[in-house]
């Protein structure tokens, strides 16, 4: 008998149809003879509806109370899940983070699982049942108050479950067949990938790619935890997210996806004096807001002037915070003035093969040349290349490379639900 861990996204359990559709994949499962254990989303686009009404009743909810809001829509689905199975004859019993065992720090809306104590879950599949838990919260011991773990969360409870219970595989069912070579709501002929590592799947959630949030394919990675990502509206294999044994070779494509990030601005700080310690202080003080910068480049200071400009790209919603703090310092660090540009695009090309093939980059500049797109800054990993363009170029861009490293498929990819949000 095996024990398998399925999470359901939002959009697998948008509505009462959509939630039978699951719970009889589930019961069938169950009647395979495996243990199983779920793991939900909030109903359809509940989280981003839930923080719409936040916002309307007051400007800056009280974290603490955004979490009690939040964390009801995990409640919602968990609880309708559970009765429908139940009225379909088989045992269930839905689960909040907190009686599931997901034990997290204080921070309330990004909170980090701190330890993973399922003896409830344990003791409802000793007497046969199914588990439903509801994804995206847990509680901190201290406090006593319950957390959410920011967005996206549900993947991560799912893999920490997974991890704590030495399931056999953690499924995470979504609205697409798998992880693609590229968003197919952008590329119609993207191909799905059937294994990748989680290395690179790293890379590829971390340029943008939604289909799995970057803390929870860490958590994987770290626990040894192996992920198979598939729709709950086929049967259709999805894609396995692996971690090789330690100095294993794997023969690999050498690109395995093209992923694109709208979310991103640009700061420019204009007219920086070009001398030591003034990236220092900059970054010094971006950090104070708790932004998370991403690329970062300094121009060559012009000849005579000893200015230099220093930009850097950070989400769109750290914006306005790091224009204030930096704005508040200018006569301190002696720069000219400040622009700022949500217009922006990032492309990222991921390949674990890039590391021992030469060529890449060069193939990959003259296929955005060819396209007449231009690059404004670049950056890269050992695994992987970024670009940033103008917002309305990179879907553009994105088709363009995805073309260049012979990644198109015959067939196209389909997207079953959800509206991308
Ligand atoms: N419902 C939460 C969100 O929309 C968590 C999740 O879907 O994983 O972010
Ligand atoms: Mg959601």
């Amino acid at each position: 008998m095996s024990l398998i861990v399925q999470k359901y996204g939002g959009s697998s359990v948008a509505d009462a149809e959509s939630i039978k559709r699951v719970a009889k994949r589930i019961v069938e499962t169950r009647k395979a003879g495996n243990d199983v254990v779920v793991v939900v989303s909030a109903m359809g686009d509940t989280t981003d509806d839930l923080l719409d009404l936040a916002g309307k009743v007051t400007p800056l909810p009280e974290p603490r109370e955004l979490d009690m809001l939040l964390s009801a829509g995990e409640r919602i689905s968990m609880a309708l899940l559970a009765m429908t199975i139940k009225g379909m004859g088989h045992d269930a019993r839905s689960f909040t983070g907190s009686q599931a065992g997901m034990i997290t720090d204080a921070r309330h809306g990004a909170a980090r699982i701190v330890d993973v104590t399922p003896v409830r879950l344990r003791e409802a599949l000793s007497e046969g049942a199914i588990a439903i838990v509801a994804g995206f919260q847990g509680f901190n011991r201290d406090t006593r108050d319950i957390t959410t773990l920011g967005r996206g969360g549900s993947d991560t409870t799912a893999v920490a479950l997974a991890a704590a219970l030495d399931a056999d595989v953690c499924e995470i069912y979504t609205d697409v067949d798998g992880i693609f070579t590229a968003d197919p709501r952008i590329v119609k002929s993207a191909t799905k990938i059937d294994r990748i590592t989680s290395e690179e799947m790293l890379e590829l959630a971390a340029a943008g790619s939604k289909v799995l949030y970057i803390r929870a394919v860490e958590y994987a990675r770290r626990h040894g935890v192996t992920l198979h990502v598939r729709s709950s509206f086929s049967n259709a294999e999805g894609t396995i997210v692996y971690n090789p044994e330690d100095g294993a070779k794997v023969e690999e494509p050498i690109i395995s996806g093209v992923a694109s990030d709208l979310s991103e601005a640009k700061i420019t700080v204009v007219g920086v004096p070009d001398i030591p310690g003034k990236a220092a202080h900059i970054f010094t003080i971006v950090a104070g807001t708790g932004a998370n910068i991403d690329m970062i480049v300094q121009n060559v200071s012009a000849a005579n002037t000893g200015l230099t400009d220093i930009s850097f790209t950070l989400p769109k919603s750290d914006g306005t915070a790091t224009m204030q703090a930096l704005q508040a310092a200018k006569g301190e660090v002696g720069f000219e003035s400040l622009q700022f540009d949500d217009q922006i695009g990032k492309l990222s090309l991921v390949g674990a093969g890039m590391r021992t093939n030469a060529g890449v980059s060069a193939r990959f500049f003259s296929a955005l040349r060819d396209s007449g797109i231009n690059i404004e800054m670049i950056s890269t990993s050992e695994i992987r290349i970024s670009v940033v363009t103008r917002a309305d170029s990179l879907s553009e861009a994105v088709r363009t490379v995805h073309s260049a490293f012979d990644l198109d498929s015959d067939v196209e990819a389909v997207v079953y639900a959800g509206t991308g949000r």
